[in-house]
């Protein structure tokens, strides 16, 4: 049984939302194998095109009423408003799903892409990570349309193609809306599907959801240590895979600072009322006063936990390592490892590099970007403009302590992966990552890329009703 609904507040409201025949839509959209391929040529766009199909066969008011223009294979709709003086406000999502992990299709309970639907949950790849949030949204505006709500603010709906691995569709109509001068006046896209439990952070019984203001960047180094190999028996000057070894390790060994960035200040000042034990109670007791006074001395406490230290520093992973010899007797010849950069907003790719290049200087190791998969991190969203106080009016009906029947608080956090919402920071200032529609965390840890993805047919209505109290809220 879920835990998660325990969460839940106002499940009456909008009555005559037909759960069945939502569910149902949901299941036909995860059978359709929206799945990205290695590369723009090597993907399915047929299936794409039947999703956008299936879209516009479902949704019959929105497609009746918006402006619907194809980017590549993206799609984004415009349903004008009344007034053209206010700045529109833009639901995302992608289309897109990743693969199932070749060799793991029959640990699925129900078929990846058989849109198996039972009493209890819908089931298959994207069922949270997103056609959950991307066919609720739509069901959202169907219902406001179909109840003849009329928008005073213009609604964007923008869904991109290949959020999972290029990110094209949205860097495409992110530059387009740029060129036509469109100012958005916020972006809700997917955050991380969950109830998040504080006690870790030194309030027990208490829990939140966040809100994602910024991501951090990405970069994978390669080193290179070249060598002509030869008989083992005279390894003079030592082997290149020697060299590697100890490049590598001046890398992985020598840490990033520490530092409490903006969005893990805000972040923590929006959690101060709640924080009552641990070391963290007496440096945040005075909410921000205090945070900004003991910002080091939490960022180095943070550095020093294992869940929490990617939010204050720049991380470093040594994944690949190719080029070893086959034989133990045989030196090897050109050798290379990876190493993959987690940046925090405020460090750019180009220090990354040339940090590197410091750190193996004398090594006879060369360095390279793999320059195609690199991003700086993105820009910090406002936590203290309209989006936010919109996503937290909303959130304040539906999820609830259980407890005392508060209302969870929406507090402000860095994403570690990269999303699609990035690519509109070009014409908005308040990109929030936010997702309605959530599960337990081993359901999410376990389904979003991996085995037996699935959403409950409870929690995905609840996500319906926020988004369409969100529209009533802002839109109207
Ligand atoms: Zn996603």
């Amino acid at each position: 049984m879920a835990s998660v609904w325990q969460f839940f507040s106002h499940e009456g409201d909008y009555a005559d939302l037909n759960e069945a025949a939502a569910c149902s839509r949901l299941a036909q959209a995860l059978s359709i194998a929206t799945v990205d391929g290695p590369t723009h040529d090597e993907t399915d766009w047929a299936a794409f095109d039947e999703l956008g199909e299936f879209f516009r066969k479902s949704f019959p008011y929105v497609f009746e009423a918006a402006e619907v223009e194809k980017v590549d294979h993206s799609l984004m709709l415009t349903l004008h408003g009344q007034d053209a003086s206010l700045d529109p406000v833009m639901f995302m999502g992608h289309m897109d799903v990743v693969p199932v992990v070749p060799g793991t299709e029959g640990d699925w309970e129900h078929g990846a892409f058989s849109g198996h639907m039972d009493d209890a949950y819908v089931w298959g790849r994207g069922a949270l990570d997103m056609k959950d949030q991307v066919m609720g949204v739509l069901e959202a505006v169907e219902y406001a349309l179909r109840h003849g709500w009329e928008f005073r603010r213009t609604l964007m709906l923008c869904l991109g193609q290949d959020e999972e691995t290029l990110q094209s569709g949205a860097r495409s109509m992110g530059g387009l809306l740029a060129r036509r001068g469109v100012r958005l006046h916020f972006v809700v896209d997917e955050g991380d599907y969950l109830v998040t439990d504080l006690a870790h952070l030194g309030a027990p019984g208490r829990h939140c959801m966040t809100v994602g203001l910024a991501e951090k960047g990405y970069a994978d180094v390669r080193l290179v240590a070249r060598s002509a190999g030869g008989h083992s028996s005279n390894p003079y000057g030592g082997t290149s895979l020697a060299r590697l070894a100890k490049a590598i390790d001046r890398v992985a060994s020598s840490p990033w600072p520490a530092e409490l960035i903006e969005v893990d200040r805000t972040m923590l000042a929006a959690i101060a009322p709640y924080v009552t034990e641990g070391p963290l109670a007496r440096l945040v007791a005075g909410g921000r006063a205090s945070i900004d006074a003991n910002a080091q001395e939490i960022a180095d406490a943070f550095r020093r936990d294992p869940q929490l230290f990617p939010l204050v520093t720049t991380t470093v992973a040594p994944t690949m390592i190719e080029g070893s010899s086959r034989q133990s007797n045989v030196m090897p010849q050109d050798m290379s490892a990876t190493i993959n950069f987690r940046i925090l907003p405020g460090t750019t790719v180009a220090q990354v590099e040339e940090r590197v290049r410091e750190l193996v200087d004398g090594l006879g190791v060369e360095v390279e970007l793999v320059a195609d998969v690199c991003n700086d991190p993105s820009n910090t969203s406002r936590a203290d403009g309209a989006g936010f106080a919109a996503l937290r009016e909303a959130a304040s009906r539906y999820f609830v302590e259980p407890g005392d029947g508060s209302p969870l608080p929406l507090v402000p956090s860095l994403q570690t992966g990269a999303t699609d919402a990035s690519m509109y920071e070009c014409v908005c200032d308040g990109c929030l990552r936010f997702s309605p529609f959530v599960a337990d965390a081993d359901e999410v840890d376990r389904g979003v890329h991996g085995t037996n993805e699935r959403i409950t047919r409870r929690a995905y209505m609840q996500g319906i009703r926020f988004f369409v109290r969100l529209i009533q809220q802002e839109l109207l």
